[in-house]
């Protein structure tokens, strides 16, 4: 069974993309068949994948509106060991003429079934909002994964996701649960940060990954060489840790 899971949270610069390309190169590295799908117009998940975004000839953009499949618009990263469903800046459009269109929420859902038997994981890089673009990402996963830093106003912000996810629940994809959150750009040092990590699995118990990304200057670097952390550097602390996390989810859809 194909997992197509969204990598969401509303705040920028949490390590949604960095959570997307480095689970899905470590999935790949322990032989997993994946897709990512970049739905944010920054096009960072595409860029950090290998692939040239201002290159592409078709994009996300074009299976949203239907006049390309994923099969025609995705490309083989060979770098990474994984397929791209690229976006750039065109993507920003398709949000408004979106709205015009019937099954607006539902143009990702049906484009995936057509290809899901290519893959045992399809990742979804969602932007940082709750749009019409995020919308399509929550109605065509089985699950969240929440990247989320131990700070203080986390649980805070997790409140309107948590929100969000239950009304997609219960309105439009009964399907969607969440997976998981990931404790990522964690530094043990701080007293702070393992005070909410401990707040967090008080709250949300085994829905806390075990796994927990350090702050490593490596995954940092990875994108500027077109890379995820795991491809660039694999013996960096970063690297290690998002192959443990690949290996935990592999053994989480098993068990589930
Ligand atoms: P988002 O997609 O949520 O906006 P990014 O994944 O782009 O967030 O991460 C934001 C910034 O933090 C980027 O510059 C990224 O390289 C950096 N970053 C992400 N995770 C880590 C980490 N574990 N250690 C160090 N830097 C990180
Ligand atoms: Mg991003």
């Amino acid at each position: 069974m194909t997992r197509i899971f969204c990598v969401a949270n509303q705040k920028g610069g949490v390590g949604k993309t960095t959570t997307t390309v480095n689970l899905a190169a470590g999935l790949a590295r322990v032989g997993q068949r994946v897709l990512v799908i970049d739905l944010d117009p920054q096009g960072n998940a595409t860029m950090g994948s290998g692939v040239d975004k201002r290159a592409l000839q078709l994009t996300v953009y074009d299976v949203l509106l239907e006049s390309a499949t994923i099969a025609e618009a995705r490309v083989k990263s060979e770098k990474v060991g994984y397929d791209v469903l690229g976006a750039n800046r065109e993507l920003a459009g398709a949000e408004v003429e979106l709205v015009e269109l019937e099954r607006r929420d539902k143009r990702l859902k049906g484009a995936i079934a057509a290809v899901a038997a290519d893959y045992d994981f399809v990742l979804i890089d969602c932007p940082p909002s709750l749009s019409l673009l995020t919308l399509n990402g929550l109605c065509s996963a089985h699950g969240v994964v929440v990247p989320m830093q131990c700070e203080y106003f986390a649980l805070e912000g997790l409140s309107d996701l948590v929100n969000t996810i239950k009304q997609v629940h219960a309105n439009l994809n009964p399907d969607l649960q969440i997976i998981g959150l990931l404790r990522v750009m964690f530094d043990p040092r701080i007293t702070l940060q393992q005070q909410v990590s401990e707040q967090l699995k008080a709250h949300f118990g085994d829905k806390v990954f075990n796994t927990v990304i350090p702050r490593n200057v490596r995954l940092a670097e990875a994108p500027s060489y077109g890379l995820p952390g795991v491809v660039f550097d694999p013996a960096s602390k970063g690297a290690q840790s998002f192959v443990e996390f690949a290996q935990e989810m592999v053994q989480r859809v098993e068990a589930a």
